[in-house]
C-alpha cells in the first residue's frame, strides 16, 4: 500500500532549495499548487506551508472532540492523498487517524473494523440490499469504486471510506 504522495524525480524543492530526490506530486491547496516542487521534509516540518500559505488536505466538519492544532496539523503538515473526491481526513479517539493507502474490497476482509465503516456509509446511500453489497464487493484500488484505509493512532481501530469516481 503506498499514499502515492510522493514519487522519485530530480526536482529542486522550491522551498529549501534542495534536490532530495523525492516531490510531492499531488497538488497542494493554495494559489500555489506546489506539484513536483516541494519535498516531503519541507511538507513534515510546515515550512512550505507557511512560505506559501497552503494546505495539503482540507478537513471539512472535523469532529467536536478534535483539538485545532490537530487540524491544523493535518492541513499544513501531513500530505494529502489521491481520491475520486477531493480526499477526506478520518478521526478517532479525539485525533486524526494515520492515513494507510488506498484499499479493495480483497485488502479491506482483512480489516473488519474498516469494512464494518464502509458497509455503514454505502448502506446510508439508500441502495437496496443487494445493490449495496455488490458496490462493496466492487471497491477496488484500480476500479471506479475505491476504499481508504487509516489506523487509529490510540486505539488501532481501522477505520475506511469509500468514493467513487
Ligand atoms: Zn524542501
Ligand atoms: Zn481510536
Amino acid at each position: 500500500m503506498s499514499t502515492g504522495a510522493f514519487e522519485q524525480m530530480p526536482a529542486v524543492c522550491r522551498v529549501c532549495g534542495r534536490s532530495r530526490g523525492w516531490a510531492y506530486v499531488l497538488g497542494a491547496y493554495g494559489v500555489d499548487s506546489l506539484r513536483d516542487t516541494v519535498c516531503p521534509w519541507c511538507i513534515s516540518d510546515g515550512s512550505a506551508a507557511r512560505d506559501f500559505g497552503v494546505r495539503f488536505t482540507e478537513v471539512i466538519d472535523p469532529p467536536s472532540d478534535v483539538p485545532t492544532a490537530v487540524v491544523t496539523e493535518i492541513e499544513t503538515r501531513t500530505p494529502g492523498f489521491s481520491a475520486w473526491q477531493p480526499e477526506r481526513w478520518l478521526f478517532h479517539c479525539g485525533d486524526g487517524a494515520a492515513f494507510l493507502g488506498a484499499v479493495g474490497w480483497e485488502e479491506l476482509e482483512a480489516y473488519p473494523d474498516a469494512l464494518g465503516c464502509v458497509t455503514t456509509q454505502i448502506n446510508g446511500w439508500g441502495l437496496d440490499h443487494e445493490d449495496a453489497s455488490a458496490l462493496v464487493g466492487s471497491l477496488d484500488v484500480d476500479g471506479s469504486a475505491t476504499a481508504y484505509l487509516f489506523r487509529c493512532l490510540h486505539c488501532s481501530t481501522y477505520l475506511a471510506y469509500a468514493d467513487l469516481e
